[in-house]
């Protein structure tokens, strides 16, 4: 994997932004691949949405986002047509690729997978002023601090290319949240965190249970979060993301 951007592809182009669009829509084309069956990619052939792509083998959707950092919140598109997506399960996954304006190299290629956006992540921007050409317009963030370490798959991190067959097996085995409903996926995800921000391979019941306020500040309209713990934990156990090891005690596969 070359982690440069060409240089050479920018030559016809005036504007930053677009001299930045094709050298990293080429890049990810000619370098990465489908995170669900490590197939190409292919552009999607559609003039009003040019940073798309897909999966010719398994359908997977993509949309690439590339900036000089890859901060807490990332700048997406208009805000209710980004909730849309969601609502109908529309929305792709997402590359986030951090490029360096000094000699163009790429640090970083992040993935969020589709099934750990839920709606709580999308930020909605102000409307643009009367004197803005879109005057209205309603932009949004992607709040990404907000999604757990196993939602940010790096293909590349700090310069450093992660192994393809890494990437597919841990994109795989969370494969299973997009057969919930967002609400429920909304949960699973919360107490995945919460287990992540733990930072151990084995935790227990009571550990869990001391994010109880952290989640009821999340959820205030459920009056029964440690029966909900209880459940995520057992539907977890079930996904194969944890183990039950007996007296309260988990294991993180
Ligand atoms: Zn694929």
């Amino acid at each position: 994997m070359l982690l440069k951007l060409d240089r050479t592809l920018a030559q016809n182009y005036k504007s930053t932004s677009q001299q930045i669009r094709v050298m990293s829509e080429t890049w990810l084309l000619q370098n990465a691949y489908c995170v669900k069956c490590g197939n190409v990619l292919t552009k999607t052939p559609n003039n009003t949405k040019v940073e798309d792509f897909y999966c010719s083998n398994c359908s997977e959707q993509f949309e690439l986002k590339t900036g000089k950092y890859i901060g807490k919140q990332i700048t997406d598109g208009a805000y209710y047509t980004m909730i849309e997506k969601i609502q109908d399960n529309s929305i792709p996954n997402f590359f986030f690729l951090n490029y360096s304006l000094e000699d163009y190299h790429i640090p970083n290629l992040m993935v969020i997978p589709k099934h750990y956006l839920t709606q709580d992540l999308i930020i909605k921007r102000k409307p643009l002023s009367e004197n803005a050409k879109r005057a209205g317009w309603i932009g949004c963030n992607i709040n990404i601090s907000n999604i757990p370490e196993s939602g940010k798959l790096y293909i590349i991190k700090n310069g450093t290319v992660v192994q393809k067959n890494k990437i597919l097996t841990d994109f795989n085995k969370m494969l299973f949240l997009r057969k919930e409903s967002e609400y429920s996926r909304g949960w699973l995800i919360d107490i995945i965190k919460c287990i992540e921000s733990l930072n151990k391979k084995s935790l227990s019941l009571e550990e869990i249970y001391s994010f109880e306020n952290y989640l009821k500040e999340k959820h205030p309209l459920n009056n029964n979060i440690r029966p909900k713990i209880r459940q995520q934990l057992q539907l977890l156990r079930d996904k194969g993301y944890i183990r039950f090891i007996g007296k309260g005690q988990y294991e993180i596969l």
